[in-house]
């Protein structure tokens, strides 16, 4: 546990440490390690997630019954993503991995930016919106192919609607997607769990699933989680892309 008077370079020091004497590290990430490159959070204030409620917009039942109104938040969201770049959490923790400290990164999110970040080995828990799939035929097709100008898109080979390649809230999780990172959680001794609410099950059940399995957890987050206290050993709080930086600059002073 930490305590009220560890400042933020006697955590990150402690990280570094602890990345370097794992076994096995594991990152979780959420919508909080994009907002530096521009893409709101559910949480942030003004943009987009304050125009549509993704409880309403994000829902497959909103997608069947209304794609149309659903199409519009989704365009929205896919020239946000399009225009957007990896910062430099991002960077980190591709960097991590190079140095053979990070076995995986399990993402909730579904913009592509820890791959052009220089990630290789990631899990996308919510799939992606860089494809578009048709819920009738199977049809798939990526969405960089397409300009958006009518919505809905149409699926070229049965007219269906199509729909991002991403998990609506009331659709499940892909499967690989889920026995892997579950696995990946039983296994490691270390979860990086970066800028996540921590409330959207069953990627929520990750930290605490690994720490079942006994595993440390390090939470990098702006602010404090239902996780922060009692599955979480400690918090660095601050923004992902100021902290993951200082520890990977940490670690390189333990290895070289
Ligand atoms: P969330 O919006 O519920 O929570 C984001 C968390 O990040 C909060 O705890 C917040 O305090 C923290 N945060 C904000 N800025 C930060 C920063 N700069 N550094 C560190 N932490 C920061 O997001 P969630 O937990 O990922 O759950 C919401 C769902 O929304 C996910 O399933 C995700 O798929 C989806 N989503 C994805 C994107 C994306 O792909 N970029 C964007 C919005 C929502
Ligand atoms: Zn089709």
């Amino acid at each position: 546990m930490s305590s009220a008077t560890d400042t933020e370079e006697v955590l990150i020091t402690r990280a570094a440490k602890d990345i370097v004497d794992s076994h096995k590290t594991i990152a979780l990430t959420g919508a909080g390690i994009s907002v530096e490159s521009g893409i709101p959070d559910f949480r942030s204030a003004g943009g987009l997630w304050s125009k549509y409620d993704p409880e309403e917009y994000a829902h497959i039942s909103a997608f069947r019954s209304n794609p149309t109104k659903v199409w519009q938040m989704i365009k929205e969201m896919m020239d946000l993503v399009l225009g957007a770049e990896p910062n430099p959490a991002h960077v980190a923790l591709a960097e991590l991995e190079q140095m053979g400290l990070l076995s995986s990164i399990i993402t909730q999110n579904v913009d592509g930016l820890h791959q052009r970040g220089g990630a290789k080995k990631v899990i996308e828990f919510h799939g992606s919106n860089q494809w578009l799939v048709c819920l009738q035929c199977g049809y798939r097709q990526e969405a960089v192919s397409l300009s958006f100008e009518e919505i809905p898109p149409l699926c070229p080979e049965c007219d269906s609607v199509l729909k991002p390649d991403v998990v609506f809230f009331g659709e499940p999780i892909p499967w690989e997607a889920q026995t892997g990172s579950f696995e990946e959680a039983r296994t490691c001794g270390l979860v990086l769990v970066i800028g996540t609410s921590a409330v959207v099950y069953p990627a929520a059940g990750i930290p605490t699933s690994a720490k079942q399995s006994g595993a440390k957890i390090i939470e990098i987050n702006t602010e404090p989680t239902p996780l922060t206290g009692y599955i979480s050993d400690y918090l660095i709080q601050g923004t992902a892309g100021a902290i993951l930086p200082k520890i990977v600059e940490e670690v390189k002073k333990h290895i070289s």
